[in-house]
Parts: structure tokens; sequence; C-alpha cells
């Protein structure tokens, strides 16, 4: 009853604001397109503040305020939204999320992500295989902990095969190990006597048989190469599935991402998905990429067709009719430089492979000599002391221009405190991930619980002044939902609630909400347009399930979106918004899991 009768106090003064209120009260000369009232909006900006309303108009940010203040903006043409005293947040951006990989398969995919059992997740593996059609495969890529499951422990091959039949079966941990049924062994002609790339090796059992599973030692290609040869989808099934995974990052809130290219994702003919939302005005957040090349030991070469051919930097468009834009290179340079993140396996050296200097240095080079930022996927302290050599080298070999140029380290579990302040010497940033929260025990069982503390040291970057940006890695070597990745960031654990950070390295709510916005739009040059609630930003904005900032830190983790907003449209709405929520066509194909049971679950 109180709340109606707020409620009608508040429309009364709103319509009165609209029609010629008293003077100092003049309605504001322009009308607002959408006000958001009676909510808990962070404004995120340097004085966190905080507002009960916001108004939109032309796609920016034009008032937050008092719903009082905010209330001048309104006109007859204004939507006006109430939130019903729920918390508002600046759209979350994942600055290191491989967005269009996996719009390419997710339709394609089971998801284990978020799964709280391993017998749950055996018999969506079942009843998958029991709608998957000939010539398919069952497929679980990435995105999973064992330690999610309250078994703690991994499927056996016997449970994938008694799961799956004589229907093809794939599922990968991370990049560290998967399951092929024999089934699948059999279509992919793999039997005692195929040899395993170097680095890597076909588990045997005691009787010298194939168990079906890959190991990745630490060289994960044996795990690349099968998912490679999975059945594609089509290409109006790629364009539906690239919707669908678009809106399940709108569920959490997500409205940007910064892709980071990746294995067997080849540019431009697998980023078709995206590439025809964007140019049909249809994309539902706004995504900048960076280029990956393919081609061991052809990357330079890759690199400079792609420099004639392709601009960079157009951050245009605050409209999302091309939410789409080209930003550098990386995440990988030079194949024979990336140190792959498997803690279940010895870290991989440089100096193993000889030609690793001489390939990224001349990568680096055309970058700077084309003026591309560029970043560099680099797991472990020792990796990236040896890179910075390189790139130190370069900024002195061209007068400093490396250093007036947008560059980033990606990852840095095991980064050297030292290294920070090498990196705050070149302007360079660094973009973390939630990785550890979905290998942390097996990082604690290789490195000890004591390397774990500072693995990596969020909270020192931050001090050393560094640009620093928060995302999943998603989403095969962790899940694409944002909020685990949060209540790691904020409470040191994993998604199996093991304790790693120190209490040093924890971060505040606010601190840890600012890297996953504002500090990742630094990394596609963006930090100037969006990623707070300030006049003039993009209206790009996430109501929450639940209020971020004082609900029990456990609770973080299951947070959602119910409204979301992206240049002051809505892209999606649940709960009593679900009606804004723009409506998708149906999943395709008919036997997609995501059909049946969607993406991340999240009961
Ligand atoms: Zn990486």
């Amino acid at each position: 009853m109180k709340r109606l009768t707020q409620l009608f106090a508040l429309l009364l003064m709103l319509t009165s604001c609209g029609r010629g209120a008293k003077d100092n009260e003049q309605p504001h000369a322009e009308i607002a397109d959408m006000m958001i009232i009676n909510a808990k909006v962070a404004v995120m900006d340097e004085q966190r503040s905080m507002a009960e309303a916001i108004a939109i108009k032309d796609g920016l940010v034009a008032a937050t305020g008092s719903i009082e203040a905010v209330s001048k903006w309104k006109g007859d043409s204004t939507t006006v939204i109430d939130a019903g005293g729920k918390t508002i947040i600046p759209g979350l951006n994942d600055s290191h999320l491989h967005l269009t990989r996996g719009g390419r398969f997710f339709n394609a995919e089971l998801r284990w992500d978020g799964v709280k059992s391993l017998k749950k997740a055996l018999q969506m593996l079942k009843e998958q295989a029991e709608r998957t059609p000939e010539g398919q495969w069952v497929r679980v890529i990435g995105g999973w902990s064992p330690f999610q499951f309250e078994e703690k422990r991994f499927p056996t091959p016997e449970e994938i095969n008694e799961a799956t039949g004589n229907v093809p079966a794939y599922v990968l941990f991370l990049y560290s190990r998967a399951w092929l049924n024999q089934a699948g062994l059999n279509v992919l002609g793999i039997d005692e006597n195929t040899s395993a790339p170097e680095g890597s090796s076909f588990e045997k059992g005691p009787d010298g048989k194939l168990t079906g599973v890959l190991l990745a030692e630490p060289n994960p290609t044996i795990l690349y190469a099968r998912i490679g040869s999975l059945p594609p989808l089509s290409e109006d099934e790629m364009v539906n599935s690239t919707k669908h995974f678009y809106r399940e990052l709108n569920r959490f809130g997500v409205t940007s991402g910064i892709d980071a290219g990746g294995g067997g994702h080849k540019f431009p003919k697998d980023y078709s998905g995206t590439k025809t939302l964007a140019e049909a005005g249809k994309m539902p957040l706004r995504l900048s990429y960076y280029l990956f090349p393919q081609n061991k030991g052809a990357e330079y070469a890759e690199f400079q067709e792609w420099m004639a051919t392709n601009e960079i930097g157009q951050n245009g468009e605050i409209h999302l009719e091309h939410g789409y834009e080209l930003e550098g290179g990386g995440e990988f340079l030079a194949w024979s430089a990336g140190d792959f993140e498997n803690f279940l396996a010895p870290q991989p050296l440089l100096d193993e492979r000889p030609t690793w200097r001489a390939d990224l240095k001349k990568v680096i080079q055309l970058h700077v000599d084309k003026g591309w930022p560029f970043r560099i996927h680099a797991t472990y302290g020792e990796t990236i002391a040896k890179m910075l050599d390189v790139i130190e080298e370069v900024n002195r070999e061209t007068n400093g221009k490396l250093a007036q140029q947008r560059w980033l380290f990606d990852h840095a579990e095991t980064i050297k405190m030292e290294d920070l302040d090498r990196i705050k010497a070149l302007n360079g940033g660094i973009a973390v991930q939630a990785r550890m929260a979905y290998a942390g025990e097996f990082f604690v069982e290789r490195y000890g619980a004591e390397k774990a503390k500072q693995a990596p040291p969020v909270k020192k970057m931050m001090e050393a002044g560094l640009p620093v940006g928060a995302g999943t890695d998603g989403t095969r070597v962790a899940s694409y939902n944002p909020w685990p990745a949060l209540y790691w960031l904020i409470t040191g654990k994993t998604v199996g609630d093991l304790r790693l950070s120190d209490d040093t390295n924890l971060l505040s709510r606010e601190d840890a909400l600012h890297l996953y916005t504002k500090g990742s739009a630094w990394i596609s040059k963006e930090e100037d347009v969006k990623g707070t609630l300030e006049v003039g930003k993009y209206a790009d904005l996430s109501l929450l399930s639940k209020d971020y900032f004082s609900i029990p830190a456990e609770q973080i983790k299951d947070l959602k979106s119910v409204l979301t907003v992206v240049g002051g449209e809505i892209v999606y709405g649940d709960e009593e918004f679900e009606d804004m929520s723009p409506k998708l066509p149906e999943v395709i194909p008919a036997w997609s899991p995501v059909k049946f049971y969607g993406g991340y679950q999240t009961n």
C-alpha cells in the first residue's frame, strides 16, 4: 500500500513536470527518450556517486540524480521505467572474451557452465546424445571445472561412453585435457597407432588400449585439432547461434566485449556470423576485436596482409549500426611465444623454442610501424620478463614510438612485481581474467598455495597505476558468465570455493566493477565514451536481479540482469521486464542443446 501511494505521488509529480511546472522547476529543454526511476544507480564516477534515477537521450546518459531532478527530462514521448528499487550498474565489458568464435559454435555446444553436479552433467550429455542426429556430435567445449561439481572430480571415460553410446562425443576441460568416446575415436580414425603432436599424448589404459582421454602436456594442439574436425553449423545456423550467444551475454548484463581472436578461428571467414549481425544493425552489444594469426611461423605475413586491407580504431557511431570495430593484433602475435596456461602440466619455457624472440620482435615492430595496438597472451612471470626485454628494445629502436601506442599483456597470472613498473614505464596495460577460478585447484597442486595468493596480483597492478581491465577468457578456459569472475576478484575464491588470494589481493566490489567496466574500456580506447554512467557517456547499463553492493558475497556469482540497455535501447528483459525483451528467432538447428538447456545453468 505504502509503495502504491509513493508511486502515485511520484507519477503525479512526473506528470506535473511534463506540463509547465513552477519557474525554478522548469522542465528541461530537451526530452529524454528513456528514464529509469526509483533505482539505485551506481554512476561509477570518481566519487562513486549513487543516484535514484537516470535519463537517456540519443543513446547517451543525459542526466542522473534524484527522481525530482531527473524528471525534468520527462516528456510525453519519454519511456519511463520503474526499477522497483533495484540496482543499476554500467554495462559490463569483458575485455578478453572469444565472442565471435563463441557465437559461431554456441548452438552446437552443450554447456556445463554452472552445472552443480557431475550426475546432472552426465544426464544432460545422455539426453543430448539421444536427440543428436546422424553425422553430428555431442560436444562440451570448456567453460567448467570439476570442482564446481559436488562430486569434485572429472568424469571417467566409462561414464562418458555410457552416457553417449554410439553417438560421437567430445568433452573438453579448459586447454588441459579432453575425452573422446569410442564412437568419436572411430569417426576420427584414432587408434593405438595414432601419434600425438609433440608435448601431448593419447592416454592408454593398463591394457595398452586408448582410454579416449587426450592430454595436453602442455601443448593443446591435440585438443584444438579435434575441435576443428567437428562438423560446423550452417551459415544460417551460425548467425542464429551468434544472436543467441550475445543474448546470453546480455542476460548477465554484458553490453561490451573485446574479442581476443583464438585458434581455429580465421579472419574474416569465421567472423561471418557477427559481421552479418553488424551489417544488419542488429548487434545487441558493442564488440571490438583483435586479430589472431592462424599460421604458425607465417604470422608476420598474415599481419601484413590484414594491415594492408583493414583499418583500425574507428570506434565510430554511438548507435549500434557498427558496434563491431577492429582494434589491433593479438592475443597471439607469434605462436612460438605462446605460453599455454595449462596448470596440469609443466610450465612451457620460451627458450625451448629458438625462434620466439625474432618471431615476436618483428611482429611487434610491424604493429608499431603501422600504428596498430597490440595485446600479448602471457601467463607466466618468466615469459613476461623476457617479452619485456623485446618490447623495451623495440621502444628504444623506435625512439619511444611504441610507448605512445596502446598495448597490453593478457592474463599475467604469475607476473613478477618488478615487471609492473616496466610495463608502466612503457604506458602498457594488463587485462586479467578469471582463469584461476576454473583452474586454481590445479595451480595450487603444482605451484603451491603461497604462489596462488597473488596470482595474478590484481591489487598491486592497480596500485602501480596500471590500466587494468577484467574479463573471463571465455568460452573455453572459463565460463563467459561475468559474475563468477567478479566473485573471484572480490573473494579470491574458485568456482569450487577454494580460497586462493590473500587479503591484500582482494578487491572491493566497487574496484572489481570498475575493472569490468571503465577498466576494460581502456583496452579498446573507449575509456572516454563508456564504462561509467556519467553524463555524455554511452547509455549502456544493466538493472540487476539483486543489489550487488549489499548482498552476501556468496550470492554475487549468481547475479544476473533483469534489464540490459545498450546505447539507450533495451536488448534484454527478464522477470517484471520480460515483456520489454526484443523477440529472438527460435534456436536452430532443432537438435541444438541451447534449445533445451540454454547456456549457463543458473539454477
Ligand atoms: Zn590467452
